[in-house]
């Protein structure tokens, strides 16, 4: 399914910058057990099937007409499920979707970042924030993460303050590592921007602190959400998506929660009409099934623990392996794994995708079902056995 070759003609006037780049994305392979890019592996119930065509074909009706703008009942979805998920009071002015939270991290670097800015996050993270900030021409810069892959909130306040970010990108859980930005933490970082003056930008500004919750429905039962911390932090957006947890990631539905100013911002940069009538639809009716949607979530959970706990007890050349603490749908584990694309190699062999993702010596494996797992744990031991 991957392009292939290159096929740029030396004579398009493809911008400067781009040139040698190639498309970003997990392999899209054939194979039977695909644990490589955080999806809910549940497909959704006959039910749900239902309700999703339903809707489609009710929106048929009138696909002539351009959809929603502002795509107001789904805004409405989107804090009413806040509101049960996380407990956040939220209005409809302070909710914003997109076509998956891919889009809504590129409307707040198209509204945010730009020539003369920086984007600044504590690395290592997702890869695809500097691929946002290389096609808004925003300078892309990281403060390196303790060894345990915590943030390092002393040496990102101080990055804050010397270098002046229009944007300071955390993710929690982070993505590879999985690991939580603990609330006290956020909250110092939030009140370090309040006090920060944004380089190449007007007098006055301070930078926005956005919190990536891809993975949050994953973390353990109790812990807050950033989404409670909206009210009283203008100067922070909070980006989640239907694509993990709620198991959506075909309709590429992602949404913000931030204050109203934050919003109105991003309603500059998007594009016109840009959540098809479609898109809405199917989500209207996927949060009409919350219930249904996250039904495995807890269960994923467990399985995170059991994978955890198995992972500590293989051995990779003599040494035990390491596992990263995860608040998520997938495990970070390795450490020593210093021929991690060979183990890949012969995981895929055995019908088995993950990734190789992180700093080196790491893989990371998504939560499947448990036949799923018990593919993955079979694998992983030939696949160790054989390569060291
Ligand atoms: N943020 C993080 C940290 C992710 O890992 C991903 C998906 N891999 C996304 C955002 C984007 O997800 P989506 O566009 O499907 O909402």
């Amino acid at each position: 399914a991957d392009a292939g070759e290159p096929t740029i003609p030396a004579d398009l006037p493809l911008r400067n910058d781009l040139i040698g780049e190639e498309p970003y994305g997990a392999p899209q392979l054939d194979v039977p057990v695909c644990l490589n890019v955080n999806e809910n592996p549940y497909a959704p119930k006959a039910d749900v099937v239902n309700s999703i065509a339903e809707r489609i074909r009710e929106a048929a009706a009138t696909v002539n007409r351009y959809p929603d703008r502002e795509h107001e009942e789904l805004r409405q979805a989107f804090c009413t499920y806040l509101k049960r998920e996380s407990d956040a009071n939220l209005q409809p002015n302070q909710v914003w979707g997109a076509n998956g939270s891919n889009e809504i991290m590129l409307q707040l670097f198209m509204a945010f970042g730009g020539p003369g800015r920086t984007a600044l996050a504590p690395a290592p993270t997702y890869s695809m924030y500097p691929e946002y900030a290389r096609d808004t021409f925003t300078q892309w810069q990281t403060v390196p993460r303790n060894d345990d892959f915590t943030v390092n909130v002393g040496a990102t306040i101080d990055a804050i303050k010397s270098v002046g970010p229009a944007m300071v990108v955390l993710t929690s859980p982070n993505n590879p590592t999985g690991t939580a930005l603990p609330m006290e933490d956020l909250k110092l970082i939030l009140e370090a921007c309040q006090d920060a003056a944004v380089t190449g930008a007007q007098p006055g500004t301070h930078p926005i602190v956005v919190v990536d919750e891809a993975y949050v429905e994953f973390r353990d039962p109790g812990t807050p959400s950033a989404v409670t911390l909206v009210n009283d932090y203008h100067h922070l957006a909070v980006s989640r998506t239907m694509s993990k947890a709620f198991a959506f990631a075909g309709s590429r539905v992602g949404y913000v929660a931030a204050a109203p100013g934050i919003i109105d911002c991003l309603r500059i940069v998007r594009m016109p009409y840009h959540l098809s009538a479609i898109t809405q639809a199917a989500a209207l009716a996927a949060f009409d099934h919350t219930d249904e949607q996250l039904a495995e979530v807890d269960h994923l959970r467990d399985i995170r623990q059991q994978t955890a706990a198995w992972l500590e007890q293989q051995t990779y050349k003599g040494q035990p392996l390491r596992v990263m603490p995860s608040q998520s749908n997938f495990l970070l584990f390795g450490g020593n794994l210093d021929e991690r694309e060979l183990i890949f190699e012969q995981m895929l062999e055995r019908g088995v995708l993950i990734r190789v993702v992180g700093p080196d010596g790491w893989l990371r494996v998504c939560m499947g079902t448990d036949q799923e797992m018990a593919r993955f744990r079979e694998a992983l031991v030939e696949s160790l056995r054989a390569v060291e």
